[in-house]
């Protein structure tokens, strides 16, 4: 490992020092990073996005986190917020990946596995 350590990719709470995760805002269609020990939330500034795909371009960290079976992570935030468009169970975990378009929010299903995107 032998970063610049310039990268936004891991964020923490400057209430709990907790790891902060991403999760799309519904309503406003954003992405903000939110604490699960405080209350505490941030907008994802779009800046970060684009650093962050500068990043992704010379490795394969996207298709390695793409790959892997994410409902067995428990790192991962899961929402109920969504309903799946294969087996309507509506628990998901999710979590965000860089693409060529800009940061995009993954879900997979915790039932039957089946994974879609959406765009943020
Ligand atoms: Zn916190
Ligand atoms: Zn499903």
């Amino acid at each position: 490992m032998a970063g610049s350590g310039a990268g936004p990719t891991l964020r923490f709470c400057p209430e709990s020092n907790d790891l902060l995760y991403p999760r799309e805002d519904k309503e406003r269609r954003v992405l903000v990073y939110f604490c699960r020990s405080c209350q505490y939330q941030e907008d994802a500034d779009p800046k970060d996005w684009c650093v962050y795909r500068n990043e992704v371009q010379h490795t394969s960290r996207e298709k390695t986190v793409v790959l892997q079976d994410v409902r067995s992570d428990p790192t991962l935030p899961r929402t109920r917020d969504v309903r799946c468009p294969v087996c309507t169970h509506d628990e998901a975990v999710f979590f965000t990946s860089s693409t060529e378009e800009g940061m995009t929010l993954y879900f997979s299903c915790c039932s039957c596995g089946h994974r879609w995107r959406d765009y943020v």
